[in-house]
């Protein structure tokens, strides 16, 4: 048996949601989930905008904060504070490409980050909850090596 790949489960399952949350299919739509389907990790508005006029899908900018208002909504994204009141996009999985933050609090650099006893930890934890816990999201905050050594 093949496992399915990430991305086009991503945003296969991401149409399937908001279509049955009742939004209309649309074109500028489609072509922001698959552009966040591909992706390991979280973007920008702006790199969103930019990579979709790179593919000649122009997309404004608007367009992309309110679908991705839509997504977060309905919790297919997860917003990423990455200060200065900046923010990046981050597809969630709950499978494989599942994984956390670390952020420099002085450039806003954001890297990926995954450890097993960590979700071990939080899967032991989140049967203790009075929560029946659907996610989490972690974000380590701090200066990344070029920032800490300058
Ligand atoms: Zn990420
Ligand atoms: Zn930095």
């Amino acid at each position: 048996m093949t496992a399915p790949t990430g991305e086009s489960t991503w945003a296969a399952e991401a149409e399937r949601a908001l279509s049955d949350a009742g939004y209309r299919r649309g074109g500028a739509r489609r072509a922001i989930l698959e552009l966040l389907g591909e992706q390991s990790c979280a973007l920008s508005a702006v790199e969103i905008e930019h990579a979709l006029t790179s593919r000649r899908r122009e997309v404004s900018r608007a367009t992309v904060y309110r679908v991705m208002d839509e997504l977060e909504e309905i919790a297919l994204v997860q917003r990423v504070e990455i200060g200065q009141g900046m923010v990046r996009y981050e597809p969630v999985r709950h499978g494989p490409g599942h994984h956390h933050h670390l952020v420099c609090d002085r450039c806003g650099l954001l890297q990926p980050f995954t450890d097993d006893e960590l979700e071990r930890t939080i899967r032991r934890v989140s049967e203790r909850l009075p929560l029946r816990v659907s996610e989490h999201e972690i974000v380590i905050h701090g200066a990344c090596e070029t920032c800490a050594d300058s």
